[in-house]
């Protein structure tokens, strides 16, 4: 049920690839090895991944050559691109950023620093920052003007339960676990708990009053957003 985000990592050391992949393994992601062009683009075709982390010195294609082409594909342009790379001047991040990368991290990176790069453009691609109209059942969201209504009756939520409601709704019928949500409403979730989240969804709960329990809790992994009432059961 629990979707982890993928991240294509191309990399052609493989200590600095296992490194990478342990890391952000233990951190929730679902990475995936690539060590050349070749093997990248085989791995892109078949799967596409939610952030490609990019070496730019790699044998064959340059990760840079890369970076423009799958930013011109109508099929891989929007997914996020992080340059990695031993060169720190100024020239080539300006390279990087000019191919299409969305960032760029020098080597030697901290698992921190990295982690926070990830999260950040994932964050900048998310659909939930766009401001439009989201519709479940009979819960509409107005992100643009800020005003949820349940049977045309508007409710009151704080700023984090709006947030929250937000991407529930627009990832509705999909269950999220703590620590998803925490990236995805809260952000670099470093000093939040994850019991933070069960308090604003009771919030949440509680500002939807009749529709509140849409807000479902799935035991074992988290919650998800669902217009079959019925069947939901709060806990
Ligand atoms: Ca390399």
């Amino acid at each position: 049920m629990r979707r982890l985000p993928g991240v294509l990592v191309v990399e052609d050391e493989p200590a600095i690839a296992e490194l990478i992949s342990v890391n952000l393994r233990h951190n929730g992601f679902r990475p995936v090895w690539a060590m050349d062009s070749a093997t990248a683009q085989v791995e892109l075709d078949a799967v596409l991944p939610d952030v490609i982390l990019l070496d730019w010195m790699l044998p064959g294609e340059s990760g840079l050559t890369l970076a423009k082409r799958w930013r011109a594909h109508p099929r891989t342009k929007a997914v996020p691109i992080i340059m990695l790379t031993a060169r720190g001047d100024e020239v080539d991040r300006v390279a990087g950023l000019d191919a299409g990368a969305d960032d760029y991290i020098a080597k030697p990176f901290s698992t921190k620093e990295l982690l926070a790069r990830i999260r950040a453009v994932l964050r900048r691609r998310a659909p939930e920052q766009d401001d439009g109209q989201v519709k479940v059942g009979d819960l509409c969201l107005d992100a643009a003007t800020y005003r949820v209504t349940f049977h045309e009756q508007a409710l009151k939520l704080g700023p984090t339960e709006f947030k929250l409601l937000h991407y529930l709704m627009t990832y509705a019928e999909r269950v999220h676990s703590r620590s998803q949500l925490l990236d995805k409403v809260w952000g670099d979730h470093v000093f939040i708990e994850e019991r933070t989240v069960d308090v604003h969804v009771k919030r949440l709960r509680e500002a939807l009053g009749e529709a509140g329990a849409m807000v479902e809790t799935v035991r074992g992994a988290g919650y998800r957003l669902t217009a079959q009432m019925l069947l939901a059961k709060p806990v």
